[in-house]
């Protein structure tokens, strides 16, 4: 076809389009890219790496208080500058934009500033920030435009904040509110609390983190309140008011009322479909609002590909990338020496950067107890030896769910320090296919908190 300018276009420069982009271009493809913000999308700009580094952040705050039973003498109380930690982030991020955007350009994909908005199958048109169109004909085009905060429809929504406002908030909040117990709402809990934030989580639920193991969650909770957070559960707020000192007034189900310098709602994202032009072209939707595709991330509409949150899977960065990857492969091919690569969901180890974090691969103890007849459950729960002489009371809880019948460990979780390093390479191993038997012929590597896993001995329950 010699009436395409690309190969692929591709709306949307966050961590599946920049991917997809990327490859396709180290293929030979034709690649153009049209972003209206910064490049990177949520993970680099208002997410993953932010969110990261503010944990590390409030995680001296607990090593300032550990030091002492250490032997360090601190000359006094340590105090957050607020305005410095925000400026040092927004400078990192800055780097990484521009790394994003070298990354690109070095890969020859034609980076194009702007709004993109489909007029057919094969036809985007870019508005640029000065107001200036361009019209640009592609053989496949990719929507990977991510996904948004939902925001309440309750009285006084206009008062609240997402998780895109956290990282620049003008004042730091004394007594922040969250409501939400999923990850963002847990981990921005955590992360404020730690930073020296008053912080009053509110769950609607019987439990936070739904879909986590329950024994996770009920650890995790427990951790929480132990640090100090106010976790309500069963909790549910009705209108919002700005007092006259510039505060919240928050009205709870039960009659309460909150008092809050910030109300920080994570109640779920929704994909970014708005202003895509997606009716005209007559693009399938799910149920929740996302883009319909197959197993090759094609839509309904031929020529015409989503990913990542858009798509409404697992809105996490790692599954965006792999996506990417795989459908480079099923429109271009792979590279030379190279297998085709092709989505596997099943494995997809993950981490919530509580304090203490989680880190969890594989089934939960309830989906094990669903899916296979007799499960075998190991657990310990610990104080971790750093917190003998820290004076802290914070545990750790590790986790192996095995198949009674093949010995295959089908579920691993962890809390506690550094769960996320650690389970990472756990990950591999249950991608492998890894046996208890397998797990008891590694050697611990001593003293760590890892080495529980391959000393686990004690069957709690059948
Ligand atoms: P989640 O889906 O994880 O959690 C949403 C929370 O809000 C749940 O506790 C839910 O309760 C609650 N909720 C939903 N609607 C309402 C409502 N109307 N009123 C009150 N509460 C409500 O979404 P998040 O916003 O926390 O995060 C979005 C996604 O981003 C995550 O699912 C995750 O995939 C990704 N993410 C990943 C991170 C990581 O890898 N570390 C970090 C941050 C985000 P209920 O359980 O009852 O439905």
């Amino acid at each position: 076809m010699t009436d395409f300018d690309f190969d692929l276009f591709v709306i949307g420069g966050g961590s599946g389009g920049v991917r997809a982009a990327r490859f396709a271009a180290q293929r030979g493809a034709r690649v153009a890219l049209a972003e209206s913000g910064r490049m990177g999308g949520t993970c680099v700009n208002v997410g993953c790496i932010p969110k990261k580094l503010y944990s590390y952040g409030a995680h001296y705050a607990e090593a300032f208080e550990e030091a002492r039973g250490y032997g360090w003498q601190l000359p006094g109380a340590p105090r957050l500058d607020w305005d410095a930690l925000k400026a040092r982030r927004a400078q990192e991020i800055s780097r990484l934009n521009g790394i994003y955007e070298s990354l690109m350009t070095g890969a020859g994909v034609r980076r194009l500033q702007g709004h993109g908005r489909l007029l057919d199958a094969h036809t985007v048109d870019v508005t640029a920030p000065d107001g200036g169109r361009s019209r640009h004909r592609a053989r496949h085009i990719l929507l990977a435009t991510g996904g948004t905060p939902v925001r309440p429809e309750l009285p006084g929504h206009e008062l609240i904040v997402t998780s895109d406002d956290m990282f620049d908030l003008p004042r730091f909040p004394r007594h922040l509110v969250v409501v939400g117990g999923g990850y963002i709402g847990c981990e921005m809990a955590s992360i404020f609390h730690g930073l020296g934030a008053q912080v009053t989580l509110l769950y609607r639920g019987e439990q936070i983190l739904r879909g986590f193991d329950d024994e996770v969650r009920d650890f995790t909770a427990a951790e929480l309140r132990k640090a100090g957070i106010d976790l309500r559960v069963r909790t549910e707020v009705t209108r919002i008011e700005a007092a006259p000192d510039g505060t919240r007034r928050l009205t709870l189900n039960d009659g309460g009322v909150l008092q809050a310098d910030v109300v920080l709602y994570a109640v779920g994202r929704r994909p970014n479909v708005a202003g895509l032009g997606l009716e005209a072209v007559g693009v399938r939707m799910t149920a929740s609002g996302a883009i319909a595709v197959d197993e090759h991330f094609a839509t309904a509409v031929p020529g015409l590909y989503a990913l990542g949150d858009v798509r409404g899977g697992l809105e996490l960065t790692p599954v965006a990338l792999a996506e990417a990857m795989a459908l480079v492969d099923h429109l271009f091919g792979p590279l030379p020496g190279q297998a085709r690569r092709t989505m596997d969901y099943e494995h997809i180890p993950t981490a919530v950067f509580t304090h203490p974090p989680i880190g969890t691969v594989g089934l939960t103890e309830a989906q094990a107890r669903a899916r296979v007849g007799t499960i075998r459950v190991y657990r310990s729960d610990f104080r971790p030896l750093k917190h003998t002489l820290s004076g802290r009371d914070e545990r750790c809880l590790v986790k192996l769910i095995v198949d009674d019948a093949s010995d295959r460990v089908l579920g691993l979780h962890m809390v506690g320090a550094d769960a996320g390093e650690i389970v990472q390479g756990f990950a591999v191993a249950l991608k492998c296919g890894a046996t208890k038997a397998q797990f008891d012929a590694t050697l611990g590597i001593h003293p760590t908190s890892a080495e529980e896993f391959v000393t686990l001995r004690d069957v709690t329950r059948t």
